[in-house]
């Protein structure tokens, strides 16, 4: 019998793992996830102390169950990729640990979910018998996109194309994106913001699919966005990870809490430490940190999410959302696996940009989670004073997180070590840091990483520092209307054919 053990947050439709990580999204426009894995025993302690990919291999066979030989894929997806092998190293800064998740082939944390993807998805089709070629739709605000097509770049049977907002992206990033390699990818800038672009992409996605303008071409539509489940269940390796450092360090003895401090956007990050805890890890607050776009915090201090508000652009981009997505997940969770309740909630977030959960299902996600957010200032501020009081440079959205790690411990007292997971290389936001540490602006993004490691002695990431180099390979430009006809031509497609 065939295991459908994924699940629509939105109605009835099951599938099994495989399907679940080809599908992205529900048919009904759900979000996937399985309640009776998560719920099923799983023999926690036998992944501490274990290397990373081991660990790695268990977590993922658990959560995704209907892969064969997930030793192989973890291997394939990650052996030699990192800067180091245990992929996450935890470092302890201060009265904090800061976990590090950037240091992957793109510098972004994307990298521990992006590198596995791709492998999951040809294993996948392969064990499903799929013949089709998967073509990759994405829109990125920066880190996603460089990180997707990182991971796809001459993966057989696939294809990626890559929007990103024309002017909307760092410098860094924007050139991450210009000199990318491969034979199968695209990357194509779009006239407008990233909510533009997003939304752009939706459409040309949309209307390909009904359309059916792929069908009997051997060729089917897919994303690489953070609500595959297929991206998720990777993010909950390194909470397990975090976990037996803190054991081999001596700082916890097995089965003592820990508290983590999350950087969100779309919520997935966090809603992996979350899978970490049904699955038993010791977890005890999950902390949820926003910039000035604080639809997070609100929503987790009142039990209404309300969109309806100013967008901030802010120096922690990746976290400049008002959307987030993956909170659908736990909603789902928190209402007893209520999908009539959750597709209401869409809805009236669809149509007025405001839903509000009851007090007891906000009281059960108030259990685990916790939330502060930080301003502009603060996150400069907090960036210089890490750096002066403890010697580590970080990032603004990591700053992020700090502040909000101080601002909780101070609430919460007690000894229990709580892990900052820090999301991006600082070198990948040249400006805000060199603000914070007081070091002049120049016009060069790469004489700016200069002056940075010249003053803190902290080494480039080589795939930055060599980018400079590094041959543009991709130059274009479109209006918002014309990604779906960028999106035919890349595929060799006549359109009126
Ligand atoms: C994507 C991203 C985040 C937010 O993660 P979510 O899973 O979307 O909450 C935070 N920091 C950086 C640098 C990112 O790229």
């Amino acid at each position: 019998m065939e295991n459908k053990k994924y699940r629509s947050t939105r109605g009835d439709f099951s599938c099994n793992s495989l399907e679940a990580v080809l599908m992205g999204i529900a048919p009904d426009g759900g979000l996937l996830i399985s309640p009776e894995i998560l719920q099923s025993p799983f023999d926690w302690k036998a992944v501490i102390g274990l290397p990373t990919l081991d660990m790695a291999k268990l977590i993922l066979s658990h959560l995704l169950p209907d892969f064969n030989d997930m030793d192989t894929l973890v291997h394939r997806a990650y052996k030699g990729k990192f800067e180091t092998e245990d992929l996450t190293p935890l470092k302890q800064v201060g009265d904090k640990y800061v976990l590090e998740l950037f240091r992957g082939p793109t510098s972004a944390f994307k990298d521990v979910a992006l590198s596995m993807l791709p492998v999951l998805i040809t294993a996948a089709k392969k064990q499903t018998g799929r013949t089709d070629e998967t073509v990759i739709l994405t829109a990125t605000s920066g880190d996603t996109g460089k990180a997707a097509m990182a991971g796809f770049a001459d993966v057989s049977g696939t294809r990626i194309i890559v929007f990103y907002p024309n002017g909307g992206v760092s410098p860094i990033q924007r050139s991450q994106m210009e000199t990318q390699e491969g034979s199968n990818v695209g990357v194509c800038a779009v006239n407008g913001n990233f909510d533009d672009c997003q939304s752009a992409v939706k459409q040309a996605f949309a209307r390909i699919n009904s359309s059916k303008i792929l069908d009997g071409k051997g060729k089917t539509l897919s994303s690489a966005n953070s609500i595959n489940i297929g991206r998720l269940a990777p993010q909950v390796v390194y909470y397990f990870k975090a976990y037996s450092d803190l054991v081999g360090l001596g700082r916890i003895r097995l089965g003592d809490v820990i508290d983590f401090v999350v950087p969100s956007g779309n919520f997935g990050d966090i809603l992996a430490g979350y899978f970490a805890k049904l699955m038993g890890l010791p977890v005890r607050n999950l902390v949820c940190a926003s910039n000035e776009n604080r639809v997070l915090t609100d929503f987790l201090e009142t039990g209404t999410y309300d969109r309806r508000r100013p967008f901030y652009r802010t120096s922690s981009p990746s976290m400049d959302i008002l959307i987030s997505s993956n909170l659908e997940r736990l909603l789902f969770l928190a209402s007893g696996c209520n999908a009539k309740k959750v597709s209401g909630w869409m809805a009236e977030l669809s149509s007025e940009g405001i839903f509000k959960i009851d007090a007891s299902e906000l009281a059960i996600i108030n259990e685990t989670f916790k939330a502060f957010c930080c301003t502009e200032n603060q996150t400069i501020e907090t960036i210089g004073e890490v750096y002066r009081r403890d010697g580590y440079l970080c990032d603004p959205h990591t700053a992020v997180g700090m502040k909000a790690a101080s601002d909780y411990m101070a609430q919460a007292g007690g000894n229990v070590p709580v892990v900052v997971l820090s999301t991006a290389s600082p070198y990948k936001f040249p400006a805000p840091v060199s603000e914070a540490l007081g070091i002049e602006l120049r016009s060069d993004e790469f004489e700016q990483i200069k002056a940075i490691a010249d003053k803190t002695g902290v080494p480039v990431p080589k795939n930055l520092s060599s980018l400079r180099d590094k041959k543009v390979l991709h130059r274009d430009v479109v209006e918002r209307d014309k990604i779906l006809d960028y999106v035919l031509e890349f595929l060799g497609i006549d359109k009126e054919a």
